[in-house]
């Protein structure tokens, strides 16, 4: 399995993408803003993408980027797999015909461009032999993060989450983890902004980190911009014996 991240910053500016992950070339887990990154020949091999929830970091690339690939989703729809809270606010807010065409009726309803089909915590999709588990986390909107397991090999994204008690055991479930990308999106001064907004700081991290029976390769992602050295630091001085990494934009996990 090759895990690339088009993006994984918690904002922008120069150099800087939001959270989107492809998996082999077809699979995205996430359309942020890394999706635009993608030559055109690579947006039409993506068949399918996974949302973890529906804040505009992690969807702000989707709707370019079916309208970019339109002619090739025209003679097979790409399929976005989302919880039903996701894809109703995607229909409300989004694929509305007024901030933008609603793909699922374009060319024609009964041929569109895009399907949506709904996920529930626990499902887990088979794309070509590769795994995609949806596992429940605790986020300021409903939200998932995934697993995927591929030969043997397990990768866990967290998606955007505060503290949880749904996602750890899910994870001990599995023989094996080989990588966590897990977000921890503000530092430990900003703890209670974290805490309100739904998501990990260092010290909430380092709190959860220990209910996980696996020792994988950590990544850190979802970093408010400017703050990214202050997290990392603070999360190395939590977790001292840990191998954490700064997950950044280009990087490529394969396993
Ligand atoms: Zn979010």
């Amino acid at each position: 399995m090759r895990v690339r991240i088009l993006g994984c910053s918690g904002g922008i500016g120069a150099g800087l993408r939001t959270t989107s992950i492809l998996i082999d070339d077809d699979i995205l887990i996430d359309a942020g803003t890394g999706v635009g990154d993608l030559t055109l020949d690579e947006l039409k091999r993506i068949h399918h993408v996974f949302l973890t929830h529906a804040h505009l970091d992690h969807t702000a690339g989707l709707p370019l980027f079916i309208d970019t690939a339109f002619s090739t989703f025209a003679d097979r729809p790409i399929e976005i797999h989302a919880l039903a809270d996701t894809i109703a606010a995607l229909e409300a807010h989004m694929f509305n015909g007024v901030m933008w065409p609603d793909f699922c009726v374009l060319p024609s309803r009964e041929h569109p461009v895009m399907r949506f089909l709904p996920l529930e915590a626990g499902e887990r999709v088979t794309v070509h032999g590769r795994h995609v588990h949806a596992i429940e986390v605790r986020h300021a909107v409903p939200a998932v993060g995934y697993c995927v397991q591929a030969e043997g090999k397990v990768l866990a994204f967290s998606g955007d989450t505060a503290r949880n008690q749904t996602l750890w055991p899910v994870l001990n479930a599995y023989p094996n983890i080989d990588a966590l990308l897990i977000e921890v999106s503000f530092p430990n001064a900003q703890a209670e902004l974290a805490r309100h907004s739904g998501h990990y700081c260092p010290q909430s991290f380092a709190d959860d980190i220990r209910k996980l029976r696996h020792k994988p390769e950590i990544w850190l992602t979802a970093m408010k911009p400017g703050e990214e050295q202050t997290i990392f630091d603070e999360v190395r001085a939590a977790l001292p014996r840990l191998p954490i990494h700064r997950l950044a934009r280009g990087d490529e996990i394969r396993l």
